[in-house]
């Protein structure tokens, strides 16, 4: 391995698909992936308009994008996306399995379909496209020119895969079992080269947590939870989301990376305890 990872572009060449890529979280890593030299399928379920401008950013950058739309619950769409990935670029190095959302209820009042649907999108989305994305991976081999690894995938989970969350009973689940998931398989992958790792944010600034930062007052609420006293952004996975597809960090597989600015430390014992 070169020190490319200190001069940029380590994953010059290698093509990646970012599920919920057209905002938030999933934006900053397409852009990340797209300046360090990945090819970069931008999916969205329905903002055409927010993707294209990703897809703008990483081209402006001197990348290579393109936009995919599919809802990643629904197994035809997938498929059809990965069809046109392949008919793009010719197959699939990173997988970002990012699509993620948040429908709230107490336990007590939530119903059958939120339940269901919030672990569709979180959970079985994951499935389909890592399923899809290990198929390819295992047909192709390694291509040592690209990586010393046969393919990556990087589930974004939350701290709330192991902080239990009152009133987000789904969402808490869904990313519980979304750890236990990502570590399977990564047991079941890896001796055919392929890594398959999580990466937990804490409190990043985007719309699912907008109620969480809007005010001075949410703000000042949330950096009580926050010991590194600032909210996070979308860059900060952006950067260890590169790192953990390069080969920078090849022998790391079936793990999470927390990063969360301390959020997971107890910071209630500081002081306490
Ligand atoms: P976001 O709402 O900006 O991003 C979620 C993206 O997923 C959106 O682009 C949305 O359109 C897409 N999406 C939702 N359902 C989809 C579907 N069925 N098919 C395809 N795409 C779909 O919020 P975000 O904070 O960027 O969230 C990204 C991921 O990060 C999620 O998995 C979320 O659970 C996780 N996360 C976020 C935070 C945070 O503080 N923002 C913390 C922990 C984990």
């Amino acid at each position: 391995m070169t020190n490319s990872f200190l001069t940029g572009q380590v994953l010059q060449g290698q093509r990646a698909l970012v599920t919920g890529g057209s905002s938030g979280i999933g934006a900053g890593i397409a852009r990340a992936l797209g300046a360090a030299g990945a090819k970069v399928v931008v999916n969205y379920r329905r903002s055409q308009e927010e993707a294209h401008r990703v897809v703008n950013d990483i081209k402006t950058d001197g990348g290579d994008a393109i936009a995919i739309q599919a809802d990643v619950s629904k197994q035809d769409e997938v498929e059809a996306m990965f069809a046109a990935m392949y008919d793009r670029y010719g197959s699939i190095d990173i997988l970002i399995n990012n699509a993620g959302m948040q429908w709230d209820e107490s336990f007590l009042d939530m119903t059958l379909e939120q339940w269901h649907k919030v672990l569709d999108v979180n959970l079985t989305g994951q499935f389909i496209c890592a399923q899809l994305a290990a198929r390819e991976f295992v047909r192709r081999g390694i291509s040592p020119d690209l990586s010393v690894s046969a393919g990556k995938i990087i589930c974004i989970s939350s701290v709330h895969e192991t902080i239990p969350w009152a009133g987000h009973v789904n969402y808490a689940a869904s990313k519980g079992g979304l750890m236990m998931f990502m570590k399977t398989i990564a047991q079941e992958l890896a001796h055919m080269k392929i890594r398959v790792n999580g990466i937990a944010p804490g409190a990043i600034r985007t719309r699912i947590n907008r109620s969480a930062w809007e005010t001075p007052e949410a703000e000042a609420d949330l950096l009580t939870l926050i010991p590194y006293e600032r909210i996070g952004e979308p860059a900060d996975i952006g950067r260890a989301a590169v790192w953990l597809a390069s080969d920078a960090s090849e022998y790391i597989t079936g793990e999470t990376l927390f990063i969360d600015g301390g959020m997971t430390l107890y910071p209630g014992f500081r002081e306490g305890g």
